[in-house]
C-alpha cells in the first residue's frame, strides 16, 4: 500500500508515550517511573473475590450497564464519600476503564466541529478521543509552578461551538487538585453557556493537600455533569480496566449508546470483586493515601536534592519537575537519554500539550512504587547532579 491507510485526522496521534517509554524501560533494564502503575498489586481480598467469581462461573457477558453489585457499590461509594445520591439502574454505567468512558462520552456528546475545552496538559487519550469524535480541542493551560486554573482564559475560550468542558481533577500530569473556587468558576461558565461537563476523577482518593470535590456536587451541576472514575488507581489494579460513569440518566444513556457498540461489556468476574473494594471501610482508603503521601515526599525530596526544580503535587501519583537547573531544556530528548544517563524512565510533559513549548522543560515521574525502588531511582538520578 503506497499511502497511509489511517484517516488523515488521526495521523498525528502516533503511538502513546506510555507504550514507548515502558518498552524503553524494559529494553534498558531501567526503573520505570514513566507509565503510572503500582509495582505492588491491590488488596488480596479483592483479588480473591475475582478468583471466586471465576470459579463460581461468572465468566460470560456481564449485563450491559455492569453487574448489579458493582452498580450498587458505586452508588454506595458516591453517597458515602460525597453525599451524592444515584439510582443504580439509570445513573451508573460500568465501562472498560476510565479510558473507555472518556472515549464513549466524547463519541456520544461531541459532533463534528464541536469544541471541547480541556485542561492542558491533558492526558493523552483525551486528545485522541476528541479527535476520533471529530471534535476540536481547545486548551485551557495550567502553568507551572502552581498549575492553577486561569479563569479568564476559561471564560474567553468559550465560543458558540463549545459543547463540553472536559475536566480532570486530581490532574494528570501536574498533580493539581482543583479548589472549590476554581470548580465554582467552571460551574458558572458551564451553566451560563449550557455546557456539559465530563470530569475524570480517577485519582479521587489520591489527594494529599486539600480535598477532592466532585464538581457534580456544586449547585446546578449534577444535571449537566458526567463523572468518570475507575478501579485502577484506587485499588492498585490498573490491568483490570474496570471503570464507571455516573450522572443524570440522559448523560448516562448517551454513553450507553456508544459504549455498548465499543465493548458491550467487560471484566465480568472482576466487577463483583471491585464492588467489594468500593464497599471497604475507610481505613483502606486512608492508608492508600498516607502511603502515597510518604512516597510523594520521598521522591520529591530526592528529586530536589538531585537538583530538579520540583512541583510537589497535591494529588495523583505523579510528580513533575523542571529539568533546566540540571542543564537540559528539552524533556523529550532528556527522557529518551535518561535510561542511558541514569537507568530511570520518566515521561516528557510536552506530549500532553498543544502548546508544546510550555511543556518542553518539564518531565513527570510516577511515585506509585515501593519505597526502596524510589530510593534506588533517586540514587541513580544523582549521576545527573553536577
Ligand atoms: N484518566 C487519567 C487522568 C489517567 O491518568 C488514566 C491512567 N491512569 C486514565 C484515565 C485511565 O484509566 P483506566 O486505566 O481506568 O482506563
Ligand atoms: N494513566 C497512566 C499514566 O498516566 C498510563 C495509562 C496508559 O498506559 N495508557 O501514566
Amino acid at each position: 500500500m503506497t499511502r497511509n491507510p489511517l484517516v488523515p485526522r488521526l495521523q498525528g496521534l502516533g503511538a502513546t508515550i506510555f507504550a514507548e517509554m515502558s518498552a524503553l524501560a524494559l529494553a534498558t533494564d531501567s526503573i520505570n517511573l514513566g507509565q503510572g502503575f503500582p509495582d505492588v498489586d491491590g488488596p488480596d481480598e479483592i483479588k480473591q473475590r475475582a478468583v471466586d467469581a471465576i470459579w463460581a462461573g461468572r465468566n460470560q457477558y456481564a449485563p450491559g450497564p455492569g453487574t448489579p453489585e458493582l452498580r450498587s457499590a458505586v452508588v454506595h461509594h458516591q453517597q458515602h464519600w460525597y453525599g451524592i445520591e444515584l439510582d443504580p439502574d439509570d445513573e451508573v454505567f460500568v465501562t472498560a476503564g476510565a479510558t473507555e468512558a472518556v472515549t464513549a462520552a466524547m463519541l456520544a456528546l461531541v459532533d463534528t466541529g464541536d469544541e471541547v475545552l480541556a485542561l492542558e496538559p491533558y492526558y493523552d487519550s483525551y486528545a485522541a478521543a476528541i479527535t476520533m469524535a471529530g471534535g476540536v480541542r481547545v486548551p485551557v493551560t495550567l502553568r507551572a509552578p502552581d498549575f492553577r486554573l486561569d479563569v479568564d482564559r476559561l471564560r474567553t475560550a468559550v465560543t458558540p461551538r463549545t459543547k463540553v468542558i472536559l475536566l480532570n481533577s486530581p490532574h494528570n500530569p501536574t498533580g493539581a487538585v482543583l479548589r472549590h473556587d476554581e470548580l465554582q468558576a467552571i460551574a458558572d461558565v458551564a451553566i451560563e453557556h449550557d455546557l456539559v461537563v465530563v470530569t475524570d476523577e480517577v485519582y479521587e482518593h489520591l489527594v494529599y493537600d486539600g480535598q477532592h470535590i466532585p464538581i457534580s456536587t456544586l449547585p446546578g451541576m449534577f444535571e449537566r455533569t458526567l463523572t468518570i472514575s475507575s478501579a485502577g488507581k484506587t485499588f492498585g489494579l490498573t490491568g483490570w480496566k474496570v471503570g464507571w460513569a455516573t450522572g443524570p440518566a440522559e448523560l448516562v444513556d448517551a454513553i450507553r449508546t456508544t459504549k455498548q457498540f465499543m465493548t458491550y461489556t467487560n471484566a465480568a468476574p472482576m466487577q463483583p470483586a471491585i464492588a467489594h473494594g468500593l464497599m471497604m471501610d475507610d481505613p483502606y482508603f486512608n492508608t492508600l493515601r498516607s502511603d502515597l503521601r510518604r512516597k510523594r515526599d520521598l521522591l520529591c525530596k530526592g528529586l530536589a536534592d538531585v537538583g530538579f526544580d520540583v512541583f510537589v503535587p497535591a494529588g495523583t501519583y505523579f510528580a513533575s519537575a523542571d529539568i533546566r537547573p540540571l542543564g537540559y531544556d528539552d524533556g523529550f530528548a532528556f527522557c529518551r537519554e535518561l535510561p542511558k544517563l541514569a537507568g530511570v524512565v520518566a515521561i516528557p510533559h510536552a506530549v500532553f500539550y498543544d502548546h508544546v513549548e510550555i511543556g518542553r522543560p518539564l518531565v513527570r515521574f510516577a511515585f506509585c512504587k515501593r519505597d526502596e525502588v524510589l530510593a534506588e531511582a533517586v540514587d541513580r538520578l544523582r549521576k545527573l547532579a553536577h
